[in-house]
Order: structure tokens, then C-alpha cells, then sequence
């Protein structure tokens, strides 16, 4: 895997808060096709990594690249046009809208900001074949015309997946996919995510371990802002390192 083939890149990624460094110096690539996992114990900089990469927050040195394009000086909007996508961006599924609809209202979003003003409702006709296609995809036909508020967690997170990946995004930014979830819905998810990472690249923060070493194929780990180690999970969980700062083995 070539440096040249990362849909994302960054190298030197830091943020500072005040005196305080909360990512230092951390180089992470993510290549089409694979399903990336950032882990770490509580206030490693996990999310503050997710919030550099997508712009929310701008790094105070380092350089991040998107499909070979510069995007450190990059609005998180434009980001998310060009086909970085984080799954919250648009997570605010209408809970009195149907499974259906919020998958049309998402269709017609230029980029999965919810401030970007829409279309009217009658104008979603035209995208029932692909929302339905979708549905399709992720599995939810069954729930097409039910309102999102009477989906079981589980399910609305299965829509708010489905939701982001309306957007076709290149990357797709997962924050911790997995939480709260019962068993019949991890193995739902999990094999969701591996079904759309085979044609886009996808970054996921995750603590169920035993689905990242499933389903991921490689694994960065951070600790306090620092990368203390990065590859494939069996190798990455092996290191003494990491053994004992994070796995308490
Ligand atoms: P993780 O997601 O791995 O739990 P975070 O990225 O949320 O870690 O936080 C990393 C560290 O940065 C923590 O010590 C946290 O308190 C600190 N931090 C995060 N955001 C801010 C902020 N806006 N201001 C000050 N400190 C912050």
C-alpha cells in the first residue's frame, strides 16, 4: 500500500488547547477499500483526531491531504463535498419523518451539513428508486415506511448509516459505531461497515475490540495525543506497548 494510494492522509497532525497538546505528531493514512480503526483509552485524542480530519476543529500544525488535494486550510463544508463524510454530520435522523423519507431528504443534500436549505417534500418523489435501493443496501426495506422514532436504537443507527451513505461519501468517519448496541445488532453493523468499505475507505473510532480485530484491517493506537502504535490488528495487539497502556494485559 503506497503512500500515493491514501484517500486520506495526514503527517504532523497537532492540536494544542492552550498549554495543553491533545494530538501530537500523529501520521495516519487511510487507503480505499479498507476499514481503519482508532483506538485508544479515554482522552487518548480520538475524537479531537475526527475533528481535525473533518475540519470541525483547525490544526494548529500538520497537513492533511484528501484524494492528493491539500484540504488543512479546507472548510469542513467543501470537505464534506469532496467525500469526507463523518457519520454525525447528518446523525440527526427526523424522528417524524419515515425511514424512507429520511433517506430522500438526505439524497437531496448537496453535503450532509444540516444547514444547507432543502428542496420541497414533493420534490423527493423523483429520488424513491434510489432511496429504496439504499434501504436496500443497508437492509432496512422492511422498515421503509415506519417513523424513524419507532426504530429500536440499533436500527436508527443502521438509518443514520444509511442516511451518510446517501451522500456517496470517498471516506466515511464512524464514531463509535458499535455503542450501546446488543449482539444481534453488532453483527448487523459489522457487516455493513464491511460492505461499504469494499468501494470507499472507512475510518472508524471503536472500542469493541473484538469486532475491530473482525472486521478491521488495520488499527492506529492512540495515547494521550501520541501514536503508540499502528497495523494490522494481530501485530498491533501483540506489542508490549500496547498490551499494557491499553489492553491492561
Ligand atoms: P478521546 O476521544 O480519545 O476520548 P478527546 O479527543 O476527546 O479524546 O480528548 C483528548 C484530550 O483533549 C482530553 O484530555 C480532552 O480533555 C482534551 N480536549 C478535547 N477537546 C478540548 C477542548 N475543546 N478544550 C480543551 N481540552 C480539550
Amino acid at each position: 500500500l503506497g503512500e500515493q494510494r491514501a484517500v486520506l492522509s495526514a503527517r504532523g497532525l497537532s492540536r494544542r488547547f492552550g498549554g495543553f497538546l491533545a494530538v501530537n505528531n500523529v501520521d495516519i493514512d487511510v487507503f480505499h477499500g479498507e476499514i481503519h480503526a482508532l483506538i485508544g483509552p479515554n482522552g487518548a485524542g480520538k475524537t479531537t483526531v475526527f475533528n481535525l480530519l473533518t475540519k470541525f476543529l483547525q490544526p494548529t500544525a500538520g497537513k492533511i491531504t484528501l484524494m492528493g488535494e491539500d484540504i488543512t486550510s479546507t472548510s469542513p463544508d467543501r470537505v464534506a463535498r469532496m467525500g469526507l463524510v463523518r457519520s454525525f454530520q447528518i446523525s440527526a435522523v427526523f424522528p417524524h419523518l419515515t425511514v424512507l423519507d429520511n433517506v430522500r431528504v438526505a439524497l437531496q443534500r448537496p453535503n450532509g451539513l444540516a444547514h444547507q436549505f432543502w428542496r420541497p417534500m414533493s420534490a423527493l418523489d423523483t429520488l424513491t428508486g434510489k432511496a429504496d435501493a439504499l434501504l436496500t443496501t443497508v437492509g432496512l426495506m422492511r422498515e421503509r415506511d415506519a417513523l424513524a422514532a419507532d426504530l429500536s436504537y440499533g436500527r436508527k443507527r443502521v438509518l443514520e448509516i444509511a442516511t451518510t451513505l446517501a451522500l456517496d461519501p470517498k471516506v466515511l468517519l464512524l464514531d463509535e459505531p458499535l455503542a450501546g448496541m446488543g449482539q444481534e445488532d453488532i453483527t448487523a453493523i459489522a457487516g455493513l461497515i464491511r460492505s461499504v468499505a469494499k468501494t470507499r475507505a472507512v475510518l472508524m473510532v471503536e472500542h469493541n475490540l473484538s469486532v475491530v480485530a473482525d472486521i478491521c484491517d488495520r488499527v492506529t493506537v492512540l495515547q494521550r495525543g501520541e501514536i503508540l502504535a499502528a497495523g494490522d490488528y494481530a501485530t498491533v495487539s501483540q506489542d508490549p506497548q500496547v498490551r499494557t497502556a491499553y489492553m491492561g494485559r
